[in-house]
């Protein structure tokens, strides 16, 4: 506990801790609300080995690294990567975004991870959207939601207090007025560890999607609370949650600022190498990439003019998002900004 409060609140201001790495492009589904779309499949790119080990040299000790894409569990070399980062950047805290199709590589990827790497705590934060065939419509795959079932069920027998799994549904304009439902479906058919509402965000295929009720991402946060956290004993938890939810509706509502952990604590790279504070920040800054990790060294990354623009522009709160990794750990690396002293709008 000491050193990880060491690692949050006593390292140097900007020293990453918390990285969300784009492992590949490819992915097996289609959604209509990916933020990621235009990029998928287009090239079939891989993060290999090499070049992961090119990125973890460039960062000490990380508290959390998330996996996502494209469908991660399709990079051939998962296992090598969380490894690097286990070995070279005494990693402790792993998540897995998965569409959870691929039953039998995740089990493998899981067990592995069990039997070799035995201090990581690893979250699999599998998606569902909607109930049975509806979400297998939603994300365009053919036994989508029979396969989760497997990959739960195959997954569950491996639960101890290392692996966690949960599940991340994105609500929007296709899915909101039956959220409820599927909220509560997925907890009467599911024993997952905790069950994360995502607003629609980012640049998706259409509009109209991203069309939401406020009230209808109020009901379905408080209903998941309700039926998740009300008896849980894990306070840190609940508080953090009530807290990150209260700031995404404040948002939602245009009357709130966070100050936001991306370019400092936070930050975002693609399976090219590309560095960017966040997937969301090409919305509000037309130059948003920092450099490139594979040619040019982090440290010289920071030092260049543009990245300083970003970063001040960042700081000056000049951009404000409900993306819920940005939020949930600006919480925990901000504490009395974000909950004593946040600003109004
Ligand atoms: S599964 Fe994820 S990466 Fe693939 S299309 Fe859907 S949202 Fe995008
Ligand atoms: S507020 Fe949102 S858009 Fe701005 S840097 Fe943070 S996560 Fe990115």
């Amino acid at each position: 506990m000491l050193s990880l409060l060491k690692e949050l609140y006593l390292k140097p201001k900007n020293e990453i801790k918390y990285l969300i790495l784009f492992v590949t492009n490819k992915c097996n589904a289609n959604c209509d609300f990916c933020f990621n779309h235009k990029n998928l499949n287009e090239t079939n790119k891989d993060l290999t080995i090499e070049e992961t080990k090119i990125i973890s040299s460039n960062f000490k000790n990380l508290i959390q690294l998330t996996l996502s894409g494209g469908e991660p569990i399709l990079n051939p070399n998962l296992y090598e990567i969380i490894k690097i980062f286990y070995i070279n950047n005494n990693l402790k805290n792993l998540t897995i975004t998965t569409n959870g199709f691929f039953y039998d590589k995740l089990f493998d990827l899981a067990k592995k991870i069990l039997l070799n790497l035995p201090n990581l705590n690893i979250n699999f934060s599998i998606s569902i959207d909607d109930i049975e065939k509806k979400h297998d419509d939603a994300r365009k795959v053919k036994n989508l939601f029979n396969n989760i079932r497997l990959t739960y069920s195959k997954l569950s027998n491996l639960k101890n207090n290392k692996i966690k799994l949960t599940c991340a549904t994105v609500i929007n304009n296709n899915n909101q007025n039956k959220i409820l439902k599927t909220i509560k479906y997925i907890f009467d058919n599911f024993d997952f560890d905790d069950h994360e509402i995502i607003v629609v965000r980012g640049s998706t295929k259409t509009s109209k999607i991203k069309q939401l009720n406020l009230k209808n991402y109020f009901n379905a946060i408080n209903y998941r609370n309700k039926l998740y956290y009300n008896n849980s004993k894990n306070f840190l938890k609940k508080i953090i949650d009530f807290l990150g939810s209260k700031i995404i509706l404040n948002i939602l509502n245009k009357n709130t600022f966070f100050k936001c952990p991306a370019g400092k604590k936070m930050i975002e790279i693609d399976e090219n190498g590309n560095v960017f504070p966040c997937e969301l920040i090409y919305s509000f800054y037309n130059n948003y990439y920092l450099g490139n990790i594979f040619k040019e060294k982090y440290s010289d990354i920071l030092k260049k003019e543009n990245t300083k623009k970003i970063i001040s522009f960042i700081k000056n709160k000049k951009c404000n998002c409900t993306f819920e990794c940005a939020i949930y750990s600006g919480l925990i690396f901000y504490p009395i900004s974000n909950i004593l002293f946040r600003k109004k709008l």
